[in-house]
């Protein structure tokens, strides 16, 4: 066991990523202390009775009392709320991050209300599942993935060092690039991709109920992979989409247009197009293999 990063770490959320970090920390002895703060009194038990937290409270502000380090792992439409919580109860010192999947937002919503000395180093563990809640983390879910760290300039560079340290040591490999960079990048590789499965599953779960049975019956013909990623969690991604707007419906506009070339081939017979399309993403899909993030 490695020597503890922090002292007292309080995880405000534990579900699927809190969880995960709670269990990473507690096997690898990152943290001496850790404290959940949750929504729900179900849900701080559950934390406890897990035995991957020593405390969990529903009081947020009491939850961040004393500690070193605070990371938010709530939907990004709660930060606003939370931020202006326990701010006053943050102690001098104390090293605030996210996992938020945007990250203009969270700088927006949090800093206003951080008291001075307190850093915040906004991060998001490119990492995940559709699963949600205390018992869906696992200690590895970071290992070999990406962590992007979005600090605005001025941060202390100390701070920055200490969460770069603590995502190393969760297993992740780390970046770090301004927040309006990571909403662009994410909007296309995340953010849309979970649109155009909610998109299409919600398709067809609109059809008539004869063609719904063949779906459901010829799934893996490719609707399959789909519905996993519609199912993840409804207000973690609505609150993605609320937050990250822009940079969403830029994207949206240039998928339309290509989908639009798509459809123009397929309706003129262009067989060369689509041929040249798809073997172009199949290198994509080769390369992503290669760098060991399939
Ligand atoms: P989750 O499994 O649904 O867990 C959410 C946690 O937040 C629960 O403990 C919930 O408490 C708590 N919570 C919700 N609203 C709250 C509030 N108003 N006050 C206090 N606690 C509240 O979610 P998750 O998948 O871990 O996602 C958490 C964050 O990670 C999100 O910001 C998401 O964007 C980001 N993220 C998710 C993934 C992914 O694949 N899931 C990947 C990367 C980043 P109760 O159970 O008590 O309601």
């Amino acid at each position: 066991m490695s020597q503890p990063l922090f002292a007292t770490a309080a995880l405000i959320g534990i579900g699927l990523i809190g969880s995960s970090l709670a269990r990473r920390a507690r096997r690898d002895g990152l943290f001496r202390r850790i404290v959940a703060g949750t929504r729900t009194q179900a849900t701080a038990e559950r934390a406890l009775a897990l035995g991957i937290v020593d405390a969990a409270t529903t009081d947020l502000p009491a939850a961040v009392e004393g500690a070193d380090l605070v990371v938010l792992c709530t939907p990004v439409g709660t930060y606003a709320e939370i931020a202006a919580a326990i701010g006053p109860r943050l102690a001098k010192g104390a090293i605030v991050t996210d996992v938020g999947s945007v990250k203009q937002a969270p700088i927006r919503d949090v800093t206003p209300h951080l008291p001075p000395g307190v850093a915040f180093v906004p991060g998001h563990p490119v990492a995940g599942t559709e699963h949600s809640g205390p018992d869906a983390g696992f200690p590895t879910l970071f290992d070999g993935r990406w962590c992007i760290l979005t600090p605005e300039p001025g941060t202390d560079p100390a701070a920055v060092e200490r969460v770069v340290e603590f995502w190393r040591r969760v297993g992740s490999n780390v970046d770090v690039m301004d927040a309006a960079h990571h909403d662009r990048a994410l909007a296309i590789t995340s953010h849309i991709p979970h649109l155009i499965a909610y998109n299409i599953v919600g398709t067809v779960s609109d059809l008539e109920e004869d063609a719904q049975r063949e779906v459901i019956k010829y799934a893996a013909s490719g609707f399959r992979d789909f519905t996993r990623i519609a199912a993840s969690d409804p207000v973690m991604w609505r609150d993605v989409f609320l937050n990250n707007r822009e940079a969403v419906l830029e994207m949206l506009q240039r998928f339309s247009e290509d989908l639009t070339a798509l459809q123009r081939a397929i309706r003129r017979g262009d067989g060369q197009t689509l041929q040249d399309r798809f073997t172009k993403t199949r290198a994509v899909r080769r390369s992503i293999i290669e760098a060991k993030q399939a």
